[in-house]
C-alpha cells in the first residue's frame, strides 16, 4: 500500500547515491544499495565507534552489491575496519551479504536468535521437495494444486547460488531489551514481530533515532503473511502489538531510519496509519465473509491486480494472517468443509461496524519485502 504520506516529514532532500554514505545523525551514516525486485534499493546504515564501524543490514547477495561495498571501504571509512555486523531480519536483502562481510573483517554477526535460525534453513525450504503439509495449506486455502508445481520453478529463483557466502557459521545473539555499544553511543535493542519473527530495531535515546528495519517502513507495508511452514501462525496479532509496544516504548520526535522509502520524522503517526490500515483490511474481510468463503476468493476484496505465482503466494499468506488475527478475536470463525477453509464473520456488532464503500482502496500487489 502506498499512504497519503502529508502527516510524516522527511528530512533529507536527497538520498546518497550507490556507493557513497550520507551522515543523517551524529556518527549514522545512511547508504543504499540495489534490489533486483520492483522495490529497486534498500537503505543500510553505518554507526561510527571509536575503533571501528557497525554496519546495520547488508544488501542483497550478489556482484553488484560486493562491488559497492568495496567503493564504500575505500572511500568512506575514515581508516577504520569494520568491527560488527547486524541483521535486522533474515530476508535475503538484508543478510545477502553478511557471509561476505564478515570474512572480509572477520568482524562478528549480531542477530537475534529466532532470525539467525530461521535465515540459515530458509535454503533447505526453498530447496525441499513438495510436502503433504504444504499441500494441505494451499488446498484448504481454495488454490488449484497445479500452483504447487508453477511455485517450485519460481522458487528456486530465490535460493542462493552456490559461489555465495553462507550466513556465519556462528553469531552474537541480541535479545529485547539488550544495549549495543559503538563508541560513546549506546542502542538498545527492541525487537518486534510480524514481518519476521524477532526482527531487531535499535534505538539511541540521546541521539533520538531509531533503526527501524523493515518493522516500521514509512509508504509501503511490510508483508506479514501465514506461511505453509507454520500454517494456524497468528503474525498479525504480533504485528499488531508489536505497533502498540514501539508507541508507547519510542518517543515521537525520533528520527526513524527505515530499510525502504526514506528516513522521515512521525513514528507515532505511521504507527497508527499501520494500525488502521489492518483494521480496515479486516473489516473488509469481515463484511465479506458474511457468507462464509474460502481464502482464495477474498484476495481480490484486498488486491487490485489478479496475482500469480510468487505474488499470489504472499498475497494469501498476508489475507490468511489477517483472517486469523480475526479469529482470535473471536470475529471470524473457519471450518472446515470437503478439505476447504471456510471463513465466516460471527461477530454480532459486524452490522453497527461495516461500512462497505468507505474502505481504503486495495492494494496494488502485495509488497514484496
Ligand atoms: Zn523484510
Amino acid at each position: 500500500m502506498t499512504t497519503d504520506d502529508s502527516i510524516l516529514t522527511y528530512p533529507f532532500a536527497e538520498p546518497p547515491v550507490y556507493g557513497e554514505t550520507l551522515e543523517v545523525a551524529q556518527g549514522v551514516y545512511w547508504l543504499r544499495m540495489p534490489l533486483p525486485m520492483s522495490l529497486k534499493y534498500i537503505n543500510l546504515y553505518l554507526l561510527e565507534g571509536d575503533k571501528g564501524w557497525t554496519i546495520v543490514d547488508t544488501g542483497i547477495r550478489g556482484d553488484e552489491t560486493r562491488d559497492y561495498w568495496n567503493e564504500i571501504f575505500e572511500t568512506s571509512l575514515k581508516g577504520k575496519p569494520v568491527t560488527q555486523i547486524i541483521c535486522t531480519h533474515m530476508h535475503p536483502d538484508h543478510t545477502g551479504q553478511a557471509g561476505f562481510l564478515s570474512n572480509r573483517w572477520r568482524a562478528p554477526l549480531l542477530m537475534s536468535y529466532s532470525e539467525y535460525h530461521q535465515a540459515r534453513v530458509m535454503t533447505s525450504l526453498m530447496q525441499d521437495d513438495v510436502s503433504w503439509q504444504m499441500t494441505e495449506y494451499f488446498e484448504r486455502a481454495g488454490i488449484d494444486p497445479n500452483f504447487l508445481e508453477k511455485m517450485r520453478e519460481t522458487r528456486s529463483q530465490f535460493a542462493p547460488e552456490p559461489e555465495d557466502l553462507p550466513l556465519p557459521g556462528s553469531f552474537t545473539r541480541l535479545t529485547d531489551g539488550d544495549q549495543v555499544q559503538v563508541g560513546g553511543h549506546s542502542w538498545e535493542v527492541i525487537t518486534g514481530t510480524g514481518h519476521s519473527p524477532e526482527h531487531v530495531c535499535l534505538y539511541n535515546r540521546k541521539l533520538k533515532v531509531l533503526l527501524s528495519g523493515d518493522q516500521v517502513l514509512p509508504v509501503i507495508t511490510s508483508n506479514v503473511s501465514v506461511m505453509p511452514t507454520e500454517p494456524f501462525g497468528n503474525p498479525m496479532l504480533g504485528w499488531m502489538h508489536s505497533h502498540e509496544k514501539f508507541r508507547e516504548s519510542i518517543p515521537n520526535d525520533t528520527l526513524v531510519l527505515p530499510a525502504h522509502n526514506d528516513p522521515f520524522y512521525g513514528l507515532h503517526e505511521r504507527l497508527q496509519q499501520l494500525i488502521d490500515h489492518h483494521e480496515d483490511r479486516m473489516l473488509i474481510l469481515e463484511e465479506n465473509c458474511v457468507e462464509p468463503q474460502v481464502a482464495i476468493d477474498l484476495l481480490p476484496f484486498l488486491f487490485k491486480r489478479d496475482l500469480e505465482e510468487h505474488s499470489l503466494f504472499m498475497g494469501l499468506g498476508e489475507c490468511i494472517a489477517h483472517l486469523h488475527c480475526l479469529m482470535s478475536h473471536s470475529r471470524i470463525e473457519r471450518t472446515l468443509v470437503d478439505n476447504r477453509y471456510m471463513y465466516r464473520s460471527i461477530d454480532p456488532t459486524l452490522t453497527e461496524r461495516a461500512r462497505p464503500g468507505h474502505h481504503e482502496e486495495p492494494d496494488d500487489a502485495p509488497i514484496m519485502v
